[in-house]
């Protein structure tokens, strides 16, 4: 008995705290939300942010977190609303005490969409839109530097520190988008980011998360065109019951979903018995 006690104190004492924070439930559209954003929050520190749409600036600094606190900054795919705030970010930055190099996720380029490292050249390089602020890809930056890190469309896994990044390409139209398994603390994360979930990789990527964070961006009578890039309320049921995950977020909240809510619900029960949240603004989930 006292050598399971000794044994298990140090687990104990050394367990970290690992909070879920959405800093913007919305979508693109004019409405009270945020644009997509999340944070990861590790013994009272923002370590990880997921995507930075419209408004995740000021939701970030309504949070408390610092930005000397991220061990990266991952974005899920270019849209808009899920990228633009980036740059506010990157001028607040110089005004922080940070001086840490700070890694940028993000994919690989297709169409129109540029890849992770083209994005920030197109931004801040010498013949970016800021090229102004054009040191910060650079070691020579007067505040961090930023480093592009790319992930194919395969399953990838790299790590940053204590945090394990596993990846894998997701089906949002012809966009080029992935999906982030955030690993910290014997805890699992999956952010699904836009995705219709027409192919099996959120399922094996999400396998055994304790929370899975989903787009609830369209009704599951909408058209072809929006099916196309996003999951329905039932294929969220499928896809959360198939990966057995112990919470469902439903993030990403558009207004054509307002009102549908329960018969989502109904939709996704037919295949998921776990916890299901809505998500708003600010709104914090422990881990445990
Ligand atoms: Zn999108």
């Amino acid at each position: 008995m006292k050598t399971i006690l000794f044994l298990t104190l140090p687990l104990v004492l050394f367990a970290q705290s690992i909070t879920l924070q959405i800093l913007g439930s919305g979508g693109p559209e004019f409405s009270k939300r945020a644009s997509s954003s999340y944070l990861v929050w590790v013994d009272g520190k923002a370590r990880i942010m997921i995507d930075a749409g419209g408004g995740a600036f000021l939701r970030f600094s309504q949070s408390g977190a610092k930005i000397e606190d991220l061990s990266f900054i991952a974005l899920t795919h270019l849209h808009i609303d899920h990228a633009s705030d980036l740059p506010a970010f990157m001028k607040a930055g110089y005004f922080s005490k940070r001086t840490a190099v700070l890694p940028i996720l993000g994919t690989t380029a297709l169409g129109d969409f540029p890849n992770i490292n083209e994005y920030l050249e197109r931004l801040f390089g010498k013949r970016g839109a800021y090229a102004y602020m054009n040191d910060i890809l650079t070691p020579q930056s007067d505040s961090f530097q930023l480093k592009p890190i790319l992930f194919d469309q395969g399953f990838n896994s790299q790590n940053f520190g204590d945090i394990v990044v596993g990846t894998v390409g997701v089906t949002h139209g012809k966009i080029p988008a992935i999906a982030y398994c955030i690993n910290i603390g014997g805890k699992k994360i999956i952010f699904a980011g836009d995705t219709s979930a027409s192919s099996d990789n959120l399922i094996k990527l999400a396998q055994g998360a304790d929370y899975l964070i989903v787009h609830h961006a369209i009704p599951q009578d909408a058209g072809k065109f929006a099916k196309r890039l996003h999951v329905t309320p039932k294929r969220i049921g499928e896809v959360a019951g198939e990966a057995k995950v112990k919470n469902l977020i439903l993030s990403h909240r558009m207004k054509r979903t307002y009102g549908s809510e329960d018969e989502s619900l109904k939709l996704i029960r037919e295949n998921f018995s776990g916890n299901i949240y809505w998500g708003r603004d600010l709104m914090v989930l422990p881990i445990n």
